[in-house]
């Protein structure tokens, strides 16, 4: 019986059980209600609509903000026999009316188009004449004029209310915000739709954040050491530092490409194509890269240079591990990153409201970086969920950190600043207590300062630790009217007068002996057959010039890997192996396991 959700579920996609709450979605749209659905990345919030695309009467509708997402999604519903078609301005005239031919007879069962495009009167009588058994708005936080992702034409989706009033409309976003939530139900005129929330978090994803010494080189041993051969996004705050990383790390044999909003637009979508059509590429970009990056098996997302907000952080690693495998949102962050958002942040010329608001969201950070307990339960609680325990799946978790009474320490530091005058930087203030006579030291006769050398129970690099954590509470700060001289902030007086305590983390020496375990999901002995495996795979796109996850993801590869299927019966019962797949590549994947 094809009347069936689940059995949909197992002969179309191959999989066994819908997860969470895809079931209630779904029942609830075949009923013919309308729905809000807010999901993490990876959770599956596809099949939430095109299953009952492809049971309802008529053709479901996705709006998509990005071709490349479209046309991800098309290949993949092809893949499984699905009738599923695009239409956006990039496709040819001819192929363009041939699609709009196939709406008119009621051919397709998916069709994806743009927001411009659906506006386009053409297309709406198109749509009118049709039959239409839902409409799905695919990452609807683009109507949200805060978020980082505004798209104009989702404005304009507030007709779709009116225009297709029998016809179920479900919202869909991995965004997870209040105020994003409540503009989406406001704007699509959700107001009578159910919503469907799920936990934000992916324990999928480990997060870590370590103190910066020599960025380079540590990404470097993380790569080498932990993702050797895995495709993964390096993150850099400026075009000119992602040029030389992406060259660095090419000579020493990570092959890495560059994007930036500075490169030509050829260039750009020529390193996105292969960044998603090859294994193993490491892709060091800016901000620029990633919405719409949909790379199912990103094995790790690093950042170089602390992101400016924890939204930006949390939808930045999360392009890691869409496919529910084990994947690294790894960071280093150090003093200069602390100084020098900061300084931006206070030379900007924005709306000071808006400043300020920017100020809360680049602190709430910073006490990201300088917690010392689970990290996924801050992220979470930054965006109001409570995790029940420690996560067990973070730096901190793993290797708890230390923590010293940095009480008096600090007192040092801040007297320092005080007795200095408020506008040397942290290197200077850093020479003087520690007592080295420098020449700038000695200038200033900064030599003579009561402060000078009452430092020496400290290194270097524990006092830049100090000074960061002092940086990061609030405590000091750093004037652009000094570049970047540091001065003392109000709260620092309760401190200096010794009326309270503070805990300061004591940062590790980076060479720790942990987390030196190479991250491939897959174990030495079956390298060769998952090298075997992925080659098969990629054969077969190259030769549809289709990516090589639209044949079959990472995650059921494994699964092949674990099981080792002799014939197609078994072969059957992998995961993400239906019925359609089964057909065109079951017996070529059986041939691979066998030879190995
Ligand atoms: P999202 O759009 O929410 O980021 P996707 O819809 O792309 O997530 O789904 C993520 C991955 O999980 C895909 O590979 C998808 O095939 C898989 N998936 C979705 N639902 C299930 C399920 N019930 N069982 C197994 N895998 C699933
Ligand atoms: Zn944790």
């Amino acid at each position: 019986m094809d009347d069936n959700p689940q059995h949909l579920l197992h002969s179309i996609f191959g999989y066994e059980a819908f997860r969470d709450q895809q079931a209630d979605i779904i029942d609830h749209l075949l009923a013919g209600g309308d729905a809000l659905v807010l999901m993490p990345t990876g959770g599956g919030k596809s099949l939430c609509y095109q299953i009952p695309a492809i049971m309802r009467p008529g053709v479901g509708v996705v709006i998509s903000p990005l071709i490349a997402l479209m046309q991800d999604q098309v290949m993949a519903l092809q893949q499984l026999g699905i009738k599923a078609q695009a239409l956006h301005s990039g496709m040819d005239w001819q192929t363009q009316q041939l699609v709009e031919q196939q709406v008119v007879n009621g051919e397709l069962q998916l069709l994806y188009v743009s927001p411009e495009r659906f506006l386009m009167p053409r297309n709406l009588t198109l749509l009118k004449a049709a039959k239409i058994s839902l409409l799905a708005i695919d990452e609807a936080h683009c109507v949200s004029q805060w978020g980082h992702d505004f798209r104009p034409e989702y404005l304009q989706l507030d007709c779709l209310k009116q225009l297709f009033p029998q016809v179920p409309r479900v919202a869909l976003t991995a965004t997870a915000d209040g105020p994003t939530q409540t503009e989406m139900v406001k704007r699509l005129h959700l107001h009578q739709a159910e919503q469907f929330i799920s936990s934000f978090d992916r324990p999928n994803i480990r997060y870590r954040i370590l103190q910066k010494q020599q960025g380079k080189q540590q990404l470097l041993r993380f790569i080498q050491t932990q993702h050797q051969d895995s495709a993964g996004i390096v993150y850099c705050g400026s075009r000119k530092k992602v040029d030389e990383l992406a060259q660095w790390l090419s000579q020493e044999g990570i092959p890495a490409l560059p994007y930036h909003a500075g490169m030509s637009a050829e260039h750009r979508s020529q390193n996105q194509a292969r960044f998603l059509q090859q294994d193993g590429l490491v892709m060091v970009a800016t901000i620029a890269f990633g919405m719409g990056i949909d790379k199912p098996n990103v094995r790790f997302v690093a950042h170089m240079d602390l992101p400016k907000s924890i939204e930006s952080y949390y939808q930045e690693t999360g392009r890691a591990g869409r496919d529910g495998l084990p994947a690294d949102a790894w960071m280093v962050y150090g003093l200069q990153d602390v100084v020098w958002l900061r300084q931006r942040l206070m030379e900007s010329t924005m709306d000071e409201a808006i400043k300020r608001s920017e100020q809360t969201k680049l602190d709430a950070m910073l006490g990201l970086c300088e917690v010392t307990s689970c990290r996924r339960r801050s992220l979470l609680a930054y965006f109001d969920e409570q995790l029940a325990q420690d996560c067990g799946n973070c730096d901190n978790c793993l290797e708890p950190v230390a923590t010293f009474d940095g009480t008096e320490v600090a007192r040092k530091a801040l007297s320092c600043v005080y007795r200095s005058g408020q506008r040397f930087g942290v290197s200077h203030l850093v020479d003087i207590l520690l007592g080295k006579p420098t020449d700038k030291v000695k200038q200033v006769g900064h030599d003579r300062l009561s402060t000078f050398a009452i430092g020496q129970e400290l290194d270097q690099k524990q006092w830049r630790s100090v000074f960061r954590q002092l940086l990061a509470q609030g405590f000091i700060a750093s004037d652009p009217g000094t570049y970047g001289g540091i001065k003392l902030m109000p709260k620092c007086r309760a401190l200096l007068k010794g009326e309270e305590p503070l805990q300061l983390r004591l940062d590790q020496k980076v060479s720790s002996k942990s987390g030196k375990k190479q991250r491939t999901p897959v174990a030495v002995a079956d390298l060769g057959l998952w090298q075997a495996l992925r080659e098969q795979r990629m054969a077969l796109a190259e030769a549809q010039a289709v990516p090589p996850y639209v044949i079959f993801s990472d995650a059921t590869l494994l699964a092949m890997i674990e099981n080792k299927p002799q014939n197609l019966i078994q072969m059957s019962h992998i995961p993400g192996v239906g019925e359609k797949k089964l057909d065109r590549y079951g017996e070529t994947f059986l041939a691979v396991i066998a030879a190995s």
